[in-house]
């Protein structure tokens, strides 16, 4: 089957009213949620809150009892499920990528069924690979157990990329990682979301990444939803106890206000600072021999930025310069009040910004860090 798209963007994605029992139980009820064009929502909820069954029943793989689901005030029971599939992309914690399948191979299936020429899905591969950060002359080729989890994770959104799908439905993606990767992922998401402006739903348990990569937060409880709004709705208007507790208004956010950049600032190793004027093959080379992803670049605070190893494989082999690899990298005094430093930080989709003491770099801010401490 050449399947076409049938949606070319997301307007509004509408559940109304609806309903899924398992005989007498119900696992989603009366649901009522309305996913707006370009943003992240965010389903949050205890284990068995129905989650997964409301995330499935956006891509057909659950039917609901009653009730409806439009795309674009489309009611999606009009497509064909594979159809509607293919132009929705999922991602699920175990992503069960094929064992006896390449890398290459897990990610090209669906544009092979699709009958695409092999050329363009080699490229294509090879696009998707760079974006998630696996430089493709090193992972192209391999075979599912040789990657770890994180990069298994990384394949199984590449490969939900690429038939470049306008929705996204991802179940608890990150819930299986350890915590660094787990940040790296997220971070990866964030890109997702910026460069490439895709609605996603997003599924979690944990409520800091809930906070860290929601626009907006719908609390699930029994099956029920129970509200939905921004962090700030639900941290400054909870509607209920539950909401109050899961987003915990009463200790976290309090003395927010009080706490300033320095207070959870660390100290930056200066293993992380690259030489201004080095060239991207030697960086290349001191990044591979210190192990480092990400390494800042530091010459005054007007040029500040960072590279990524994949972005500066990418300079070294086509003889481009380090600078083109650099991204900007937000800056803070010390005085700068968390609160600000944390809303700029996901303004700009950064995971870390840099802290200045006059116009030297001395210490590095993690949102991490700060979403953690206020637990
Ligand atoms: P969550 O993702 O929030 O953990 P689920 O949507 O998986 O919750 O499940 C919601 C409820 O529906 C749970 O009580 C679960 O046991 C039940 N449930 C889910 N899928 C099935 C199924 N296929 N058969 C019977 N019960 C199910
Ligand atoms: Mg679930």
């Amino acid at each position: 089957m050449i399947s076409r798209k049938i949606f070319e963007r997301i307007e509004f994605l509408r559940l109304e009213n609806v309903t899924k029992r398992y005989g007498e139980n119900f696992a989603v009820r009366n649901l009522n949620l309305e996913i707006k064009g370009g943003e992240v929502l965010i389903l949050i909820g205890k284990s068995g809150s129905g989650k997964t069954t409301a995330l499935r029943m956006m891509n057909r793989l659950v039917e609901p009892d009653s009730g409806s689901i439009s795309i674009n005030g489309v009611d999606i029971s009009k497509f064909d499920p594979i159809m509607l599939r293919r132009n929705i992309g999922y991602v699920i914690q175990n992503i069960g990528l094929l064992p006896h399948l390449r890398v290459s191979g897990n990610i090209g299936l669906i544009p092979k069924l699709e009958g695409w020429k092999d050329e363009r899905i080699r490229e294509a591969v090879r696009d998707l690979l760079n974006f998630v950060s696996l430089p493709p002359q090193i992972f192209m080729d391999r075979y599912p157990h040789e990657l770890s989890g994180g990069q298994q994770q990384r394949v199984g959104l590449a490969r939900a990329m690429i038939m470049n799908p306008p929705l996204f439905l991802m179940d608890e993606p990150f819930g299986a990682l350890d915590s660094l990767l787990r940040a790296q992922l997220q971070d990866e998401f964030y890109r997702i979301k910026r460069e490439l402006g895709r609605t996603i739903v997003f599924v979690t348990h944990d409520i800091n990444e809930a906070f860290r990569l929601g626009d907006r937060i719908a609390i699930i409880d029994n099956a029920e939803l129970v509200q939905v709004g921004t962090p700030q709705e639900l941290i400054f208007s909870p509607a209920n106890e539950l909401v109050a507790e899961i987003v915990d208004s009463k200790r976290k956010y309090r003395h927010i206000d009080a706490l300033k950049v320095k207070d959870l600032a660390q100290p930056l190793d200066k293993r992380y600072i690259l030489d201004p004027g080095v060239s991207a093959a030697s960086a290349l080379d001191y990044m591979s021999a210190e192990g480092l992803e990400i390494a800042l670049v530091f010459k005054s605070p007007e040029s500040a930025g960072y590279v990524r190893l994949t972005d500066v494989v990418k300079a070294a082999s086509s003889g481009k310069s380090l600078e083109e690899a650099l991204k900007p990298l937000p800056l803070f005094s010390p005085e700068t009040s968390l609160l600000e430093a944390l809303i700029r930080l996901k303004a700009e989709g950064e995971s870390m910004g840099l802290v200045l003491e006059g116009d030297k770099p001395e210490n590095i801010l993690f949102s991490d860090r700060i979403l953690q401490n206020l637990v």
